[in-house]
């Protein structure tokens, strides 16, 4: 029978293209991918040969059926995003839904992924976390998304795209404070890998102060918001107040 393998490719470094994802690739009769033209050389790179089929937000409905449909015919095809995990920020949601109602395998190959990476380095707590992709590229729809999350008391992961990525620093800082705790990931796995950490406030003033730190891709963490002690307290006193008036 058929399967459907998502496969994970690097964020930068090509080194991170695991042994097992290049073997799958090679193998598979067909690669969904969601750009041709840039999978086509990193595949090439590695002597990977096999067909490339595009899947990307504006044919990934009908792509599926088709896909599913060879799947069904006991084909194996492979799925692949441009950079790291693919479904995350990604394509391939609706191709993996599909193929899983269809009763077909879906196997990952795990690797790369910006949030995890950025994650596993930011020193921000990490036992539970928020992953929200992107933010609205809209000023006011960004502003409200991030008021949304301002009581949120996990670590919330956010991608932001180089263009942006003071005007979102801007707006956290009006809408979260500037005195949150945030961490910026830029470039991960990638020659100008900088990690900057500090409260909101003095992560504008870093990236003011080098250009540079503009330049390329993103991943911005934000500290959750401390679990309010006071508050916790002052509930802890009303409830044992009702239970002291019930006891004899
Ligand atoms: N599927 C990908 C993954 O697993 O990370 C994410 C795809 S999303 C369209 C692209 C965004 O991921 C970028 O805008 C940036 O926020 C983040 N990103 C990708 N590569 C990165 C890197 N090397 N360093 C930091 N952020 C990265």
């Amino acid at each position: 029978t058929g399967r459907l393998w998502v496969v994970a490719t690097p964020i930068g470094n090509l080194e991170d293209f695991s042994p097992r994802a290049q073997d799958v690739l090679r193998r598979v009769s067909l690669i969904a991918a969601e750009d041709t033209r840039h999978s086509a050389p990193l595949l090439a790179r590695f002597g990977i040969g096999t067909r490339l089929v595009a899947l990307h937000e504006h044919n990934e409905r009908d792509e599926a059926d088709r896909l599913v449909a060879r799947m069904l015919a006991g084909e194996e095809i492979g799925l692949i995003s441009d950079a790291g995990t693919p479904l995350v920020s990604d394509p391939g949601f609706r191709l993996v839904r599909a193929a899983r109602a269809a009763g077909i395998a879906v196997s990952p190959i795990p690797g790369a992924c910006a949030a995890i990476a950025a994650l596993s380095v930011a020193g921000l707590p990490s036992d539970r976390f928020v992953f929200e992709g992107f933010l609205p590229a809209k000023a006011a729809a960004r502003r409200e998304r991030l008021a949304e999350l301002a009581s949120e008391s996990r670590t919330v992961v956010l991608y932001e795209s180089s263009h942006r990525v003071r005007e979102c620093l801007d707006d956290m800082a009006a809408v979260l404070g500037a005195e949150r705790p945030a961490v910026l990931a830029r470039e991960l796995t990638k020659l100008f890998e900088t990690v900057l950490d500090g409260s909101i406030s003095e992560l504008i003033a870093r990236v003011a102060a080098d250009p540079n730190q503009e330049r390329g891709e993103f991943v911005l963490l934000i500290g959750g918001r401390p679990e309010q002690e006071d508050a916790r307290l002052a509930e802890g006193r009303r409830v044992f107040a009702l239970l002291r008036e019930e006891l004899p």
